[in-house]
């Protein structure tokens, strides 16, 4: 472990990437922790903070006021709790998002090393510690899965992957995982926007296994990369049929059918730190208008469907979370479309291979 920061460690090789962020500029420190016990409680009173931010992510919403108190008692520290709904490790809280806020407590994820910090931020991962490697093992044996396989995993059992990979190995099942670009804090880890990791691994592989809870990451896996992924449940040791990327990409490709005739577009972009890419919507600005489109930016920060109803835009192109695109687009009163789906509907992109908005 290195240290990093005041009286707060983070793993070694984590401490390195998470110092500096892509904007050149100094990150604030990052404190890790697996989950919230002592060594936070210690680390928040020994980093001198006065007033902290805690964030935490919807699943945990019930516990917050009980995790705020605790950290007031053994921290002593003065606790806002910030209430605006969390969906990633992009949009932690911000200094004026809580003023007089001295540094910040984030549950749920895992610092993203390339994205600059303005205040001094713990992350709690709340790394889960069940599922057994033996039985989850013998699942995919005895689901005939092919060999060898991509392991992809959420953050909170990242601890799985090793003793799994070793499980199957014992089982004749080949599991591979690779390290991603500096979007993502660790080998085999996943983010909605990025997977990487995984696309690198792809052409040498069969297949991927998704190790967690629920369809969010397995559905942006199936859109980054072109072959079949199940989804391994690590808690129930429920291993789902393989994803139907076809259908997946073709209702993506019915959209930029859809937009293929649109004049007027709207290029929207986030003030978050974390999901801010104004350098890609001036790219696209210039593109669009090259092509003779209309197209003006929108800037926000959270997208809220309502922001764009009475809007005199044909279609929208998002550079903030892919997801967005992706996954909640029928709840927009016009399509909205990820950058490459963007380029495919305006010509400058052929519609195959299908390009996921990897988020680097
Ligand atoms: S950009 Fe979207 S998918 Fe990526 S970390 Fe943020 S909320 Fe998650």
């Amino acid at each position: 472990m290195a240290t990093t920061g005041a009286g707060g460690t983070v793993p070694a090789d984590l401490a390195a990437l998470v110092g500096r962020a892509d904007d050149g500029r100094p990150s604030a420190p990052a404190w890790v922790f697996p989950t919230v016990d002592d060594a936070l409680f210690r680390s928040v009173r020994e980093s001198g903070a006065r007033r902290v931010a805690l964030q935490v992510p919807a699943g945990l919403t019930r516990e917050a006021r009980s995790i705020a108190d605790r950290l007031r008692e053994r921290a002593g520290v003065e606790v806002v709790l910030v209430a605006r709904a969390c969906f990633g490790a992009c949009d932690f809280p911000s200094p004026e998002e809580v003023p007089r806020a001295d540094a910040a407590v984030v549950l749920g994820h895992a610092p993203i090393p390339n994205v600059r910090r303005s205040l001094p931020t713990f992350f709690v991962e709340m790394r889960h510690p069940g599922g057994d490697p033996e039985a989850l093992a013998e699942r995919l044996r005895d689901a005939g899965l092919p060999s060898p396989l991509g392991l992809v995993a959420s953050v909170q059992h990242l601890e799985l992957v090793g003793p799994l990979t070793s499980a199957a190995a014992r089982r004749g099942l080949e599991l591979r995982s690779a390290t991603g670009d500096r979007r993502l804090a660790y080998p085999a880890q996943a983010l909605g926007c990025n997977y990487t990791g995984a696309e690198g691994l792809a052409p040498e592989v069969r297949g991927f296994v998704f190790l967690g809870t629920g369809t969010f990451h397995p559905i942006g896996l199936a859109f980054a990369v072109d072959r079949p992924v199940w989804a391994l449940d690590p808690l129930q040791g429920r291993l789902d049929p393989p994803l139907d990327r076809a259908t997946l990409v073709g209702r993506r490709l019915l959209r930029v059918a859809q937009c293929r005739d649109a004049r007027r577009w709207g290029v929207l972009v986030s003030s978050f730190a974390g999901q801010n890419r104004s350098p890609m919507a001036v790219t696209l600005l210039e593109r669009a208008r090259r092509r003779g489109r209309d197209a003006e930016a929108l800037v926000f920060g959270r997208l809220d469907p309502a922001d764009l109803v009475g809007r005199d835009f044909d279609a929208y192109v998002n550079t903030a979370c892919p997801r967005i695109a992706l996954d909640d687009s029928d709840l927009y009163p016009r399509p909205v479309l990820t950058p490459p789906e963007f380029l495919m509907a305006i010509g400058e992109r052929p519609l195959e291979p299908y390009a996921f908005d990897t988020y680097h």
